[in-house]
């Protein structure tokens, strides 16, 4: 597909991926309009972004209709953070549910493609691993972080009748654990923490006994992914973008420590409620129809991460 100089939407675009996601759009040549209600994002995420002529940025919720005149769809409005998606679940479940609704009417209106920021929470606390998309999951829908899992299964639901109901073109990202920097220092996932308790000399706060399993994919192997998604001819996925290297989150407490040569100690926190013992993406299928790996280890996505909470404090 020639995706060149075109306009795109990016909902969520001022939180950690959507404004990585901004600049790498720009840097490509296309007219950018960024929209955000500030959940989480912030304008300083986007500031650097603010003199270009060709970025737009709009306080917008996107549980509102809106019309507007674009050739592509970003949709990733929608806190991450089990912190933060648990604040306000009620909001969640809304910006999922109304939020993707009113996209998908502007995808479906314009007639463009809309690339759906989906989740490997859709595979809840997984009994097939590692997680190909294929996999059905295991959530419980009545727990603390269905307001975000269900949310976003919904959403994927959402996006499959559009794309089945009205051919819109529609395509389904299951995003894996990305990190890297303008992730929020009070954002409450585990690099970010881990990092900013290291720098201040805190606590390490591991939750549970640290044996739980994740994988961590740095916000450009990701960029590139969803690019590569919007590239592709045809391609409804839903596809799995993340890094499929698993740690035990013991693992990647020493990790950081040894990174920043922290002197901070370990402390051991409750598990929360529903926390998946493990997750690994299955990326096979990525490979196969989008030529797409991950490139950054998580020794180097950790140093870079690591420069930008030290630059930033
Ligand atoms: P983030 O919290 O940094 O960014 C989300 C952005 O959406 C924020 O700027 C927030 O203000 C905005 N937002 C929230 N509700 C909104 C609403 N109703 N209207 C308009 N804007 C709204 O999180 P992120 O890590 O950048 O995640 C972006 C997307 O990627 C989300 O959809 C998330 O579910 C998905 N995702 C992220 C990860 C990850 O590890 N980072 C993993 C899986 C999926
Ligand atoms: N976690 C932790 N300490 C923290 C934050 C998170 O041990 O300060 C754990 C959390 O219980 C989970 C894993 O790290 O097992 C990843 O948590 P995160 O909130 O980053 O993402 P998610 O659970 O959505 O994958």
């Amino acid at each position: 597909m020639n995706n060149k100089g075109k306009t795109v939407l990016v909902t969520g675009g001022a939180g950690f991926i959507g404004s990585h996601l901004c600049s790498k759009l720009l840097d490509l040549g296309h007219e950018v309009v960024c929209m955000d209600n500030y959940f989480t994002g912030c304008k300083d995420n986007v500031r650097h972004l603010l003199s270009s002529d060709r970025f737009e940025l709009i306080r917008h919720d996107v549980t509102e209709p809106i019309r507007m005149e674009v050739d592509a769809i970003f949709h990733l409005a929608c806190p991450a953070s089990p912190v933060h998606y648990q604040r306000d679940p009620v909001q969640t479940v809304r910006t999922n549910i109304l939020g993707t609704l009113n996209m998908l009417d502007l995808a479906k209106h314009r007639g463009v493609p809309m690339i759906h920021a989906s989740t490997s929470e859709v595979y809840g606390d997984p009994q097939v691993h590692p997680q190909p998309e294929g996999y059905w999951g295991n959530v419980n829908p009545i727990g603390p972080r269905a307001c975000y899992d269900e949310g976003k299964r919904c959403a994927e639901t959402l996006a499959s009748d559009y794309r089945r109901a009205f051919a819109t073109d529609t395509r389904i990202v299951r995003i894996f654990n990305t990190y890297g920097p303008r992730i929020a220092t009070e954002d409450g996932r585990v690099i970010s923490n881990f990092i900013v308790q290291a720098l201040r000399g805190e606590a390490i706060t591991v939750y549970g006994d640290g044996g739980q399993t994740r994988c961590f994919q740095y916000v450009d192997d990701l960029i590139r992914g969803l690019l590569a998604v919007w590239a592709a001819p045809n391609f409804p996925g839903p596809v799995n973008l993340g890094n499929p290297v698993e740690y035990k989150i013991k693992e990647v407490a020493q990790r950081v420590l040894a990174e920043t040569g922290s002197k901070s100690k370990i402390v051991h926190k409750p598990l929360p409620v529903d926390d998946p013992r493990q997750r690994q993406p299955d990326i096979t299928l990525a490979k196969e129809k989008l030529d797409w790996s991950p490139r950054v280890s998580l020794e180097e996505g950790l140093r870079k991460t690591i420069a930008y909470f030290k630059h930033k404090s």
